[in-house]
């Protein structure tokens, strides 16, 4: 493992090369002088390959007039055409990668309470200025996705960094299904790109707390790292309330809820094995089985059949909107889960409410559970926004970056079951 030398490029010892050149439609560079890392197809006049050139490879975005504007990854076939590495002309090298891994562990050192939590993003794409890598820290093992075809051309010049800046026991590849693009040659299966993986389930720690996944292979369950600081605001939230924990995945509310002193928790999930890995997760921090109760099925029919009401909810639905055709679809699932939300919602409850799709705004989330929480006619405040942790930063020249949002609130009148909601 350790022999592999450090300049070895695809086996051919030399950079990357430039193959690409695009040149911007006449008054188009504006977004790339702000250092907006994606170049859409429609800002581009001509897309010049040169000889050899392959999706992924790197290309030099110039202005119309000819001047240089960026260097980054190209794909022909992408909306975004282009995601820039370097606002610079430099070389797309193994030492740009370096410079930006340690930045970005950096923030983690300080960000992160290593004495609690040993799971966190270690890179977050465009976010740490690496447009198409998501590293992800379990325990002393690497997880990567690659979301482009570009990142993984250029893996050679960051996966032997890893191994040497962060000594991971393994760095395992997540599969295709995370990524934004299709690419020629990928191979299908999650695979370990280095070191080997412990026998049976990860086991990792978060705000003090066990949870365990399977990383690859089997049900490829993971972690979702983005709602540690919520989890730990729902934890100590919880003393001695009943608490509604809906889209429970594994269990990172239940059990955060269950440490905190909940009386009772009950989680409802749609995926079996995930319900499982939730029973586990619970046992494992020592929980006392009558204190939860875990439902399969869907959410959005519990609070619809459901009677029972709760002094805590969690709600954290997959994207409902995957893209924009989906948008209003979406909002009206969304508006419902918290129309009922609002019904079930006991006098004082605390609603902790997210949306990860792409495609709801801020505001446009904020808009639609207000409007459910008139629609029933609930008196609701509003106590925070919320977000994922400083593990997941956010660009300020890339605001698409930002992708959870939640709000924090708190019903001070429930609302009302209307007859025309039917069930
Ligand atoms: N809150 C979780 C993450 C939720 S991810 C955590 O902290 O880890 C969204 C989850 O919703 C997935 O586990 C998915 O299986 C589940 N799900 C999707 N649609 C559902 C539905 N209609 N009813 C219940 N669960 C659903």
């Amino acid at each position: 493992m350790s022999s592999r030398s450090e300049s070895t490029v695809s086996g051919t010892g030399t950079l990357p090369e430039v193959r690409f050149r695009l040149r911007l439609k006449p008054g188009r560079e504006r977004s790339l002088r702000l250092h907006h890392p994606w170049v859409f197809t429609g800002a581009v006049e001509q897309v010049e390959a040169l000889e050899g050139a392959a999706p992924g490879d790197l290309g030099d975005v110039i202005s119309a007039e000819g001047a240089f504007l960026g260097r980054g990854t190209v794909q022909p076939e992408s909306q975004i055409l282009a995601r820039i590495l370097s606002f610079e002309d430099r070389p797309i090298d193994a030492a740009l990668f370096r410079e930006r891994l340690l930045r970005a562990a950096a923030l983690r050192e300080r960000v992160i309470d290593a004495g609690a939590t040993d799971a966190y993003r270690l890179a977050h794409s465009e976010g740490d200025e690496l447009p198409g890598l998501i590293i992800d820290r379990y325990g002393d093992v690497l997880s990567v996705q690659t979301l482009t075809a570009g990142m993984m051309r250029l893996r050679p010049l960051w996966l032997d960094l890893l191994e040497e800046l962060f000594h991971p026991r393994a760095i395992v590849e997540r599969g295709r299904e995370a990524r934004r693009e299709a690419m020629e040659g990928d191979e299908a299966q999650d695979a370990v790109l280095r070191g080997a993986l412990p026998e049976g389930r990860l086991e990792i720690r978060e705000n003090a707390h066990r949870f365990v996944f399977d990383l690859v292979g089997g049900q490829k369950t993971g972690f979702y790292l983005d709602q540690r600081e919520s989890r730990r605001a729902v934890e100590q939230a919880a003393r001695g309330t009943d608490l509604l924990d809906l889209f429970a995945y594994t269990g990172g509310f239940s059990v955060h809820a269950g440490r905190g002193g909940a009386t009772s928790v009950v989680a409802v999930e749609s995926s079996a094995p995930a319900r499982e890995l939730l029973l586990e997760n619970w046992r494992r921090n020592e929980l006392p089985p009558e204190r939860l109760a875990v439902q399969g099925g869907d959410a959005f029919q519990f609070l619809r059949r459901d009677e029972r009401t709760f002094d805590r909810m969690v709600i954290d639905p997959p994207p409902l909107a995957r893209d924009r055709g989906s948008l209003e679809r979406a909002l009206r699932a969304y508006k419902d889960l918290h129309l009922w939300a609002f019904v079930r919602a006991r006098e004082g409850a605390m609603i902790w409410t997210y949306s990860c799709s792409q495609h709801v705004s801020p505001d446009l989330f904020q808009k639609v559970v207000f409007g459910a929480a008139r629609d029933a006619e609930a008196s609701v405040q509003w106590l925070g926004r919320l977000g994922p942790g400083a593990d997941h930063p956010v660009h300020l020249d890339h605001p698409q970056g930002e992708y959870l949002k939640g709000l924090w609130l708190r019903v001070l009148k429930p609302g009302k079951v209307k007859e025309k909601r039917g069930t």
